[in-house]
């Protein structure tokens, strides 16, 4: 279902108005991890007031240690539908487990994370979903195996499946990991899926977003996926990535050049 020789067309995602993919643009923005009312709602307002046409924020963190915060789960899924209901922005949000369905009924897109792309039952149950899903890279996977991921989704019925390529584990150890430009070329001629790119988790580094961004857009990515935090210094989860407010519109101002441009 996912395949381009199959369905030649470019899906286009429709979330509230903002259409993703066939060469609709989008930036989502917002921080690694919902960490009270007040950080949601003015990073929230902050990255509307740059342009970004959806707010990210994790209320269900899949941390590496069981001992890092493990994010405000329910009570964080309540501040990120406030922050919805302030700004208007719709929201992308992390699922972990299926029985947390409930929980995401006024979420607009479901997003499955590095670590569980291949929860296979995970995504047999998005597949009955009727929402898109962003659906991010394994860490360690090949696009093949993505796609297949992708396909489980679809499977099911829901053909409302966006890529995201966001860095993988290489031998190089600068980075946190390595972004794979290549990924966004290749996927865009075996799919007609919608392709974005998370340039923070790739980078890992705050300096390298701007850049991985342009470089996303010059690849003809379908969107990004950018992490913005008030206090980065004071952030719980992913500081040394996330970009001020005044820096992602900065960052803003140079997307909207060059996706002109593009
Ligand atoms: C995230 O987007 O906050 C996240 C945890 O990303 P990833 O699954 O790519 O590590
Ligand atoms: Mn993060």
């Amino acid at each position: 279902k996912a395949n381009k020789d199959m369905h030649p067309n470019d899906t286009v995602i429709d979330v509230a108005g903002r259409k993703i993919g066939g060469g609709h643009f989008q930036v989502i923005a917002g921080p690694c991890s919902i960490e009270s009312r007040e950080q949601m709602t003015e990073v929230a307002e902050d990255v509307k007031m740059a342009g970004a046409g959806l707010l990210r924020g994790g209320a269900f963190k899949p941390r590496t240690s069981p001992y890092s915060f493990q994010g405000l789960e329910n009570e964080g899924m309540q501040m990120l539908l406030e922050a919805k209901k302030a700004t208007g922005l719709p929201i992308v949000t992390e699922i972990m487990s299926a029985e947390h369905l409930p929980l995401f009924e006024d979420v607009d897109v479901i997003q499955v994370g590095t670590r569980n792309m291949q929860n296979f039952q995970l995504l047999k149950e998005l597949g009955k979903v009727d929402k898109p899903i962003l659906l991010k890279r394994g860490m360690a996977n090949t696009l093949e195996e993505l796609l297949m991921s992708a396909e489980y989704i679809m499977a099911g019925g829901n053909e409302k499946v966006i890529l995201c390529e966001r860095g993988i584990r290489t031998f190089e150890t600068s980075m946190r990991n390595t972004l794979d430009i290549s990924a966004i070329p290749m996927l865009k001629s075996k799919t007609h899926l919608p392709v974005i790119v998370d340039p923070s988790h790739a980078a890992g580094i705050r300096f390298m977003v701007e850049p991985l961004t342009m470089a996303a857009i010059a690849a003809g990515a379908d969107g990004v996926m950018i992490e913005v935090h008030n206090n980065p210094e004071k952030a719980l989860c992913d500081g040394k990535q996330s970009l001020t407010p005044e820096s992602f519109a900065e960052l803003m101002k140079k997307v909207r050049k060059t996706t002109e441009f593009f």
